[in-house]
């Protein structure tokens, strides 16, 4: 988990100004992946006191922006923010509990991303959610 200072860095690195609800919002993405905006609001009131919604959505939209968090929305559910980014990778959600995992690419390092026909895009993402149900969703099979 990266430390305040590395928080830090990183908010300066992309040419955020540091402020103690960005260290504060940034660290709780780290420490909670796939967290919904109300969980990341309750991991930074447990740091900080404190904090309007407003604020803590004006924090995640700038670190979203300047690539530091990546905001996913599987179709029918809240969004998510996370700390991995540019990697490209997938996730997969359960229907039932809406648990959502990471899962890298399919083959290979980003196959995904060579389009057949790429129609002159210069394409950097493909988003791709593999939706079912998660091991302590799935009905056992009966005997
Ligand atoms: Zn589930
Ligand atoms: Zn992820």
């Amino acid at each position: 988990m990266p430390t305040p200072s590395d928080l830090e860095r990183m908010l300066r690195e992309a040419a955020l100004r540091v402020t103690r609800p960005r260290i504060a919002v940034l660290g709780a993405v780290h420490r909670h992946p796939h967290a919904d905006t109300e969980s990341i609001i309750g991991a930074v009131r447990a740091d900080l006191g404190v904090v309007s919604h407003q604020a803590v959505y004006d924090v995640l939209r700038a670190l979203t922006t300047a690539g530091l968090v990546r905001r996913i929305q599987p179709s029918g559910a809240l969004a998510r923010y996370e700390a991995r980014v540019g990697d490209n990778h997938h996730h997969v959600v359960c229907r039932s509990c809406g648990v959502i995992a990471d899962v890298d690419c399919a083959v290979g390092h980003a196959p995904c991303l060579t389009a057949c026909d790429d129609y002159g895009f210069a394409i950097d993402e493909a988003e791709v959610t593999y939706w079912g149900l998660c091991p302590s969703c799935v009905v056992p099979t009966p005997r």
